[in-house]
Parts: structure tokens; sequence; C-alpha cells
């Protein structure tokens, strides 16, 4: 039987998306062994992060400045903001160096059947930024599921009377921490096959 700090270390890996309990055994096991080449230099950037690493008050991106490295760039186009369900999906778009415009991460989708309503995601903030003079496009990046496309009506009904162009991407591309998994190409051909909404 192992201690109770090495259970407790097992069960927190095991709550990381990808790792079982099995995994997560083994996980703990390699930390342990690698005890000053990984454990104690994850342990301290863990701890960093969590100190430093907030969500930025414009767009929802993680970074340790608020605003965060994208919205304070002003070399990007900010007349086009790019609305994603996750981190993870922007962070896809950026890897392809396709798009200079900002973003916009909601932080999920809206899901009746798990109880996320409009209040739950950064809508308000969006259609505010949308409103906004500078704004003259919204792209919906938003996943092909029924709530990624629930919300991508609702919110496209929020922005009516803001005076923007609503797009989206090219139909079929699988988004909501999903764009991970696509190769750039295939990302950069949705983009540059977006439509009005
Ligand atoms: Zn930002």
């Amino acid at each position: 039987m192992a201690s109770t700090e090495i259970e407790q270390l097992i069960q927190l890996l095991a709550k990381l998306p990808g790792l079982g309990p099995r995994s997560a055994r083994r996980a703990a096991l390699h930390l342990i062994g690698r005890r000053e080449g990984l454990m104690q230099p994850l342990a301290r950037a863990l701890a960093v992060a969590a100190e430093r690493i907030h969500a930025c008050g414009r767009c929802g991106n993680i970074d340790t400045s608020d605003p965060c490295a994208v919205c304070a760039d002003g070399r990007r186009d900010g007349a086009m903001i790019c609305v994603v369900e996750q981190v993870a999906d922007l962070w896809a778009l950026e890897r392809t160096h396709a798009y200079k415009g900002l973003y916009h991460v909601l932080g999920g989708t809206l899901s009746a059947l798990d109880g996320i309503g409009p209040e739950d995601l950064r809508i308000v903030g969006l259609v505010a930024r949308a409103r906004a003079p500078e704004t003259h496009e919204v792209i919906l990046a938003l996943g092909a599921t029924v709530d990624g496309q629930t919300t991508a009506h609702y919110v496209t009904e929020r922005m009516a009377e803001c005076g923007v162009i609503i797009t989206r991407l090219a139909h079929g591309v699988p988004v909501g921490g999903e764009l991970d998994y696509l190769d750039d190409g295939t990302l950069i051909a949705a983009l540059k096959a977006r439509r009005p909404v």
C-alpha cells in the first residue's frame, strides 16, 4: 500500500485529461524516480503558473500579463475578432500563423444539459467589443457540435445590432478544443473559406 501522500499525488494526476488511474500511477512513479530532474522543477513551474497566470480581462486568453500579449500587440489587426470556445483553440490558430487579428475566448458553449447559460460565458464582453467602432468583422470558430452551433446562433443574435460583419469558419471543422488535432493546412483553408453567417 502506498502512503497517503503518494495516493494523493496519484489521485491528482488521474484528474488530468488523458490520464486514468493506471497511467497516473506510472506518472507518479516516473516523477518520484526523477526527483531533482523533473519533480522539483515541475512543482516550481506549477507554483509559478498558479500564482502568475490569469485570464486576460479583455479576451479571456491566459497569460502572465493583463491585457495578454495578443491583445497588447499593436501589430495585430484590431478590426477582426475570432471567437473560440477554449484557449486551446486560440493556441491552435496561433500555431498556423495565418490569423493576425484578435481573439475572444468564450470559456465553453451554452449547454442546457450541463446548465451553462449565457451568464457563464464571456458574452457581454464580446458584444461590447463587437460594438466598438474599430471592430469590423467577428469570425465564429465554434464547434460543429449541437452546443457549439446553438452558441454560434445565440451570439450572432446578440451581435445583430452591433454593425459588424459576422462570419464563420468553413463547415465541418471540429473545434472546441479540437482544433489542436487539425493539421495547419486544414485550419488555414477553413479560415480562408470563412463565409457570412
Ligand atoms: Zn487578451
